[in-house]
């Protein structure tokens, strides 16, 4: 497989600086709805913070990718003491739990870095981080080409495991129909 140059982008999460004011998930919910910024939700946010006020506890995490099945485990983390819930720092969409999902179609979120055109100068959660618990890198990196399923064809196949191909296509040719009468 052949080389290619990557820009490698990375947001830098320092949680100790995180205060749990939850800008990131309003402006990405808000960066992401349709029309861009008619609304916040976020419930529609490709990142989530880890909340306890309780215990002090505010770490975000951001939408990786769609796993099709859930984990034959679980995994739990204790960190200087405190006890996180289950799988609080899994970056999936998966069948076992609502998070990084559409609350209404249940479709699978991903982080895109906010891609837009023209591009943001930053992710609009870093820009939105006022507490500087945010910071944002690039660098450019030699990787192995392959392909990347985009937003669309992830949606789609997490639609296709769960309805099936064949009652997709179905329900996309009943559509059309009723849009051409
Ligand atoms: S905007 Fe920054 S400080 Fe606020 S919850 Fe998100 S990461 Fe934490
Ligand atoms: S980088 Fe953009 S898409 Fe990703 S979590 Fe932040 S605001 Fe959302």
């Amino acid at each position: 497989m052949s080389k290619v140059k990557k820009t490698i982008k990375v947001i830098k999460i320092n949680a100790d600086l995180c205060n749990g004011c939850r800008a990131c998930e309003v402006i990405c919910s808000a960066f992401h709805a349709s029309p861009k910024y008619s609304i916040n939700n976020p419930a529609r946010a490709r990142i989530r913070v880890v909340f306890d006020p309780v215990k002090n506890v505010y770490v975000p995490v951001y939408a990786g990718g769609y796993m099709a099945a859930e984990c034959m485990g679980r995994d739990k983390y204790v960190i200087d003491g405190k006890e996180y819930e289950e799988c609080a720092f899994c970056r999936s969409a998966c069948p076992s739990r609502d998070a990084f999902k559409e609350p209404d179609s249940a479709l699978p979120l991903k982080c895109d870095m906010c891609e837009d055109d023209p591009p943001q100068e930053e992710p609009l959660c870093v820009q939105w981080c006022l507490a500087d618990a945010l910071t944002y890198e690039e660098r450019e990196e030699e990787v192995e080409e392959t392909e990347e399923l985009d937003d669309l064809e992830t949606g789609l196949k997490a639609l296709a495991d769960k309805h099936g191909f064949q009652n997709i296509v179905d329900s996309v040719a009943r559509m059309l129909q009723k849009e051409e009468v």
